[in-house]
């Protein structure tokens, strides 16, 4: 239990990537930050290595005295089991997601107390307590990027799971003859929209002998498209383009009435790199969340991008400490 005269916390937001650590104030204003590469790749020693360096970073930009933090709350990618500070399964981090011991090593280097949770669970905590959730009391989000991440919040509560495997909007079969996802469904969110299958779905068309502004931007490597260039292409006005934002924000839109009808929620928020696609997406999306909601679930609940960006993570990382020091 951390020391309730405590005035910091320390966030940290482990991605594939890089790491990132902030310490803040009760308020999750940033103080001071670290950066490391996640060094994904390298091991579990090498990464759980970095996070430190990176904690260590953050305290010393901050100025703030070691003693004066409460406790580092993480958000680690993959299945976990929370309480015991290790990590089941995670596709970036094969090593680390093989039940290795991550929260006690670093509790050991700070001597504070050290809170773990999903990713996307805690990124979804500091849009609820400090972005797009603010005054809310229920929320789903929805994250969109190399796989279609979820959580719920109900009643100002994560609904985790019984063993932490709730919330996995990305896993709703909403095409069951449609493409695979890496969990091995076909046709889920994730493997409609993630995303490499909206390349895939240009490229598919690419392939079919459309004429497409893409074709000269990539070819002859069409593996380099992103769907960053795909929306730029829609946004001004390619019609393969325009198709394949249409088909993706339709089966995105889907997940989202459906989380709508199913748990009636205040708000639903949509974060991840993919959600700034702008117009050419979210009109879809809205268009295909009104025709498919239920319209007295819909009247009261709003459907709005993520407030935090990049912060989300380590803003849910103090949300974690706060929560333990407020019981
Ligand atoms: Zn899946």
């Amino acid at each position: 239990m951390p020391d309730k005269t405590c005035n910091y916390i320390v966030g940290v937001d482990l991605g594939g990537t890089n790491v990132r650590a902030a310490v803040t104030d009760k308020n999750a204003i940033i103080l001071g930050e670290g950066h490391r590469p996640s060094l994904a790749d390298e091991g579990s020693e090498a990464t759980i290595s970095q996070i430190i360096e990176a904690i260590h970073e953050a305290i010393d930009a901050s100025g703030v005295e070691p003693g004066s933090i409460c406790g580092i709350g993480m958000g680690v990618p993959g299945r976990h089991n929370s309480a015991e500070g290790i990590v089941l399964w995670s596709p970036n981090f094969k090593d680390l997601g093989t039940g290795v011991q991550i929260l006690a090593p670093i509790r050991d280097e700070f001597g504070i107390p050290t809170y773990m949770g999903n990713d996307v669970n805690v990124a979804a905590l500091g849009e609820f307590r400090f972005g797009a959730g603010i005054g809310i009391s229920s929320m789903v989000m929805m994250t969109l990027g190399t796989g279609i991440g979820g959580a719920i919040i109900l009643d100002g509560k994560l609904w985790a799971g019984v063993n932490e495997g709730g919330g996995e909007i990305g896993h709703q079969i909403i095409n069951p003859n449609g493409m695979q996802c890496e969990c091995g469904n076909f046709g889920d969110l994730e493997g409609e929209a993630r995303r490499d299958s909206i390349v895939e779905r240009a490229l598919r068309k690419i392939y079919q002998g459309r004429r497409t502004v893409l074709a000269y931007k990539v070819e002859p490597k069409y593996y380099d498209l992103t769907p960053a260039m795909i929306a730029q292409a829609a946004a001004e006005g390619d019609q393969l383009s325009l198709e394949v934002m249409e088909e993706t924000g339709y089966y995105i839109g889907i997940g989202v009435a459906n989380a709508i009808n199913f748990l009636n929620p205040e708000m639903v928020v949509i974060g991840g790199g993919i959600a700034q696609a702008g117009a050419v997406l979210w009109d879809p999306i809205m268009r295909t969340v009104r025709a498919n909601a239920i319209e007295r679930s819909l009247e009261v609940c709003r459907v709005i991008p993520a407030a935090l960006g990049d912060n989300a993570g380590i803003m849910g990382g103090v949300v974690l400490v706060l929560q333990a020091i407020e019981g």
